[in-house]
């Protein structure tokens, strides 16, 4: 149940009228942001709005509960059961574990305890690399992702990052992938991105860290939906580890995933806990259980297929205006327009946007001149729109929109200038 169905029943307002009656500030703040919510456009492509059952777990009684450790761990008292009380919560995690492995049809192990996907990636990398290791990724500029190896983050600061081009056209070179591999001898490959409209292709990467000996790790948090919906190739039996939000694409709870090849699973549940984490929040991973539940519906696969065809329908109205869309279209849920041709940085429209009720973000695009907090380009999304029931026509006229506020901001650009 979305937005959309919500006549009869609201969850969210019962909720804000349940925590006003003890904190009006707070309440009365949810409730301004919810409403924010309704009437804006939200073209952000991580975002997404889960159902009231995922919503609903998040609130429950599970969010106090101490389980540390596995629940196999925890049920035989073995090794890492410093809690009691764990029965239900261990088959709630037990059954969040092999419902992910029926969403992607796998035999790989799975971890739900990642709190983020950057806290799974945290993990991920430090389970299988030493400190200095070689990786080699796409850096942030060319859409990846801050744990990819940006030097304020820990993964720029912990590991070697070596990064792979894309084309001029904006495409992942894997032939630059394939020679940097040769060249630099990495660890561990790392396929993925926050900002890329296109298929990436996991059996030619998966091969080339066969050539050279490497892990192959693949980063699906924006794509995981599509590939749960089969609108996107799988990476499973091409990736070692897998890792994925559950919040994007997927439309769950806000949290991290891991998957692994089963001889990789002591290493990886390990680097979660005790290494990276404490407790795992048995509120979101019952909540993930359902999210798997929902992504395994019918209703999901059709979502997911219309999410693809309005990105497509939405770019290409981009085009026939005449403006850059970085790699001429999309094969997912996402993309770049480019906007160097233009006076305005991509602050400037995002801010502009979001006078108008339409939430975007700024992004850099390929060949970036300006800094990533300007840049020159924006990124958009259709999937949290298409839960809310938008169709193709609807994707276009939002497209004229953003064409007249861009057209508007070009001539108060120029005019300054
Ligand atoms: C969103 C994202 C993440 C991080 O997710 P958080 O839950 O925000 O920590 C990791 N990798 C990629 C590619 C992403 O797009």
């Amino acid at each position: 149940m979305f937005y959309k169905d919500q006549e009869n029943c609201d969850y969210n307002q019962n909720n804000i009228d349940f925590i006003k009656k003890s904190s009006t500030i707070v309440g009365s703040l949810i409730e301004k942001e919810y409403n924010r919510q309704k009437n804006n456009i939200e073209l952000i492509a991580s975002e997404n709005y889960c159902s009231e059952a995922v919503l609903a777990a998040c609130g429950s009684c599970l969010s106090w509960k101490y389980a540390e450790g596995y629940p196999s761990d925890r049920k035989s008292g073995n090794r890492g059961r410093y809690y009691g009380g764990t029965e239900f919560v261990d088959e709630i995690e037990e059954y969040a574990c092999e419902l992910w492995r029926l969403v992607f049809d796998t035999d790989y192990h799975v971890n739900v305890q990642p709190h983020s996907g950057s806290q799974a990636n945290f993990a991920a990398l430090n389970a299988v690399l030493k400190p200095g290791d070689t990786v080699l990724s796409m850096n942030l500029d060319n859409g990846g992702h801050l744990t990819h190896g940006n030097a304020a983050n820990f993964s720029g600061k912990t590991f070697n990052f070596v990064f792979y081009d894309v084309d001029d056209k904006g495409f992942i070179d894997m032939e630059d992938v394939r020679e940097k591999a040769l060249k630099y001898k990495p660890q561990l490959i790392l396929a993925g991105a926050s900002a890329y409209s296109r298929i990436i292709d996991f059996k030619a990467f998966g091969q080339i860290a066969k050539e050279v000996g490497a892990y192959f790790m693949v980063d699906m948090a924006h794509i995981a939906g599509l590939v749960a919906g089969g609108v996107h190739p799988s990476p499973f039996n091409y990736a070692d580890i897998i890792t994925s939000t559950t919040h994007k694409t997927l439309r769950g709870p806000r949290g991290g995933i891991i998957f692994c090849r089963p001889e990789l699973a002591k290493k990886i549940d390990s680097a979660i806990f005790p290494f990276a984490q404490g407790g795992p929040l048995e509120h979101i991973i019952a909540a993930k259980a359902i999210c798997a539940e929902e992504a395994m519906k019918d209703e999901f696969k059709e979502y997911v297929a219309q999410v693809v065809k309005n990105c497509k329908v939405f770019a290409d109205e981009f085009t026939k205006m005449g403006y850059k869309v970085v790699t001429g279209g999309t094969d997912n849920h996402v993309f770049l327009l480019d906007l160097k041709d233009f006076s305005f940085s991509g602050r400037d429209l995002q801010e502009r946007c979001d006078e108008n009720g339409i939430t975007l973000n700024k992004n850099c695009v390929p060949g970036e001149k300006r800094s990533p907090m300007q840049t020159s380009g924006v990124r958009v999304g259709t999937a949290p729109m298409t839960t809310r029931g938008y169709k193709e026509e609807d994707f276009i006229e939002v497209a004229h929109k953003i064409d007249k506020i861009i057209q508007e901001l070009e001539v108060e650009k120029k005019e300054e200038q």
